[in-house]
């Protein structure tokens, strides 16, 4: 009886978080960096990087921590069990496969962690080609299969995401009726990934409109987006869905992950604070915490960003032309879409090059406690030209230049 008053308690407190999340429009960030993040070639992180990580995430003010995988590797049991009782916000969240032994591999990793503050997250492949060529299954089977582990899955977690695997490249009707199969055996959220990062925006937005029209009891369940960057539009496509009402979205640091990576955090954080007015949803994100988060990562990871990187790159917060320099010096908000202390980024950087100008040069020279006069600001301008392909003046030579 006292039990059956509990059960009836908690799916009662389940709803009410449910339906206010979705009443508050809040967009909360998954972090998937340790798990589709650390899939990619060459980017292992060992269980205590893995920690550092996850606090810094924690820090950031992400809502929930894809953790990893438990039932592949013991290094991930490892990782997620460093994570337990010292990551306390964030939700932490274990992958699983639709198998029994794979829920209950997380729910062991996952010990320890306050019932409102850890999730199992299953999935399966439900397009044609993952049903016929990887799964050798007919629909009616997956469908069976969804409603077996999820309801499995809902007897040992409170919280239980649902994604369908490819779910881009399912047909729409067999998808709708996969996530209401999820919903009605006990998932309190459904992912929908764009696997191998094929859609648009204009199509990411349909599909939500798909869900929202053909899945019965979506009032249920929390709506998880997670896109793929192999046409360079995970960013893009995330924001798409936002518009069109999505709860969820899960992205990486740096947009690292499989082949072209997912979704970055860090670029949809900064759209949705910048065009607050055309999305009218909030976020929970620190801004200022981004490029450090963006560094660690890269550092940790060894996956080196690219200069031209969106918030964290070296060259977002540098410039060696001229007429922006000049722009700069009058009025950073010139040549800039925000000031770096919007990110916790680097102070503007004025590289000197041969594409740089007077007032650039005039202004170093004036730091380093020379007097900018004509004459030696022509002198070094003079050199400066001469300097060859790709290289850059530093402080020593410019003294050097200056004085002679
Ligand atoms: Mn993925």
């Amino acid at each position: 009886m006292a039990n059956l008053l509990l059960r009836t308690v908690t799916k009662l407190v389940k709803r009410l978080v449910i339906s206010h999340h979705k009443r508050s429009g809040v967009v909360l960030f998954s972090d998937t960096t340790l798990r589709d993040g650390e899939q990619m070639p060459g980017a292992t992180l060992e269980p205590d990087e893995k920690l550092r990580i996850a606090l810094a995430l924690e820090e950031a003010g992400v809502h929930s921590l894809d953790a990893g995988f438990p039932a592949s590797s013991e290094a991930d049991v490892a990782a997620i069990q460093q994570m337990v009782g010292v990551v306390r916000k964030p939700v932490l969240t274990a992958l699983c496969r639709t198998l029994d032994s794979d829920i209950d591999a997380a729910d062991r990793a996952l010990e320890g962690q306050p019932k409102h503050k850890r999730g199992a997250s299953l999935f399966c492949g439900t397009s044609p080609l993952h049903r016929e060529h990887k799964l050798g299954k007919t629909k009616t089977e997956i469908l069976g299969i969804i409603e077996k582990s999820v309801g499995y899955a809902a007897s040992k977690f409170e919280i239980v995401s649902f994604a369908c695997e490819d779910a881009s490249r399912t047909e729409r009707d067999y998808l709708c009726e996969c996530y209401k199969t999820a919903i009605a055996a006990g998932a309190t959220t459904i992912g929908f990934p764009d696997t191998v990062g094929i859609l648009t925006p204009e199509k990411s937005r349909d599909f939500m409109k798909v869900l929202k029209d053909g899945v019965p009891n979506l009032d249920r369940a929390l709506l998880a987006v997670h896109f793929h960057n192999d046409l360079g539009l995970a960013v893009a496509n995330t924001l798409a869905c936002i518009a069109e009402g999505a709860n969820v979205v899960q992205c990486t640091v740096d947009g690292i992950g499989e082949r072209a990576g997912n979704a970055s955090l860090e670029e949809v954080v900064m759209a949705l604070t910048l065009h607050a007015d055309q999305y009218g949803r909030k976020h929970n994100i620190d801004t200022t915490k981004l490029a450090p988060l963006c560094e660690l990562v890269a550092e940790l990871t060894g996956i080196a960003m690219n200069p031209m990187k969106p918030i964290a790159g070296r060259n977002v917060w540098a410039t060696e032309a001229g007429i922006h320099q000049d722009g700069l010096l009058k009025n950073p908000d010139t040549y800039l879409p925000y000031r770096p202390d919007q990110v916790g980024g680097p102070a503007v950087h004025l590289v000197l090059g041969r594409h740089s100008g007077r007032r650039a040069v005039a202004h170093r020279l004036r730091e380093l406690g020379l007097e900018p006069d004509d004459a030696r600001v022509s002198r070094v301008l003079e050199r400066i030209k001469e300097l060859p392909k790709g290289a850059v003046l530093d402080d020593a030579r410019l003294s050097e230049w200056a004085r002679s």
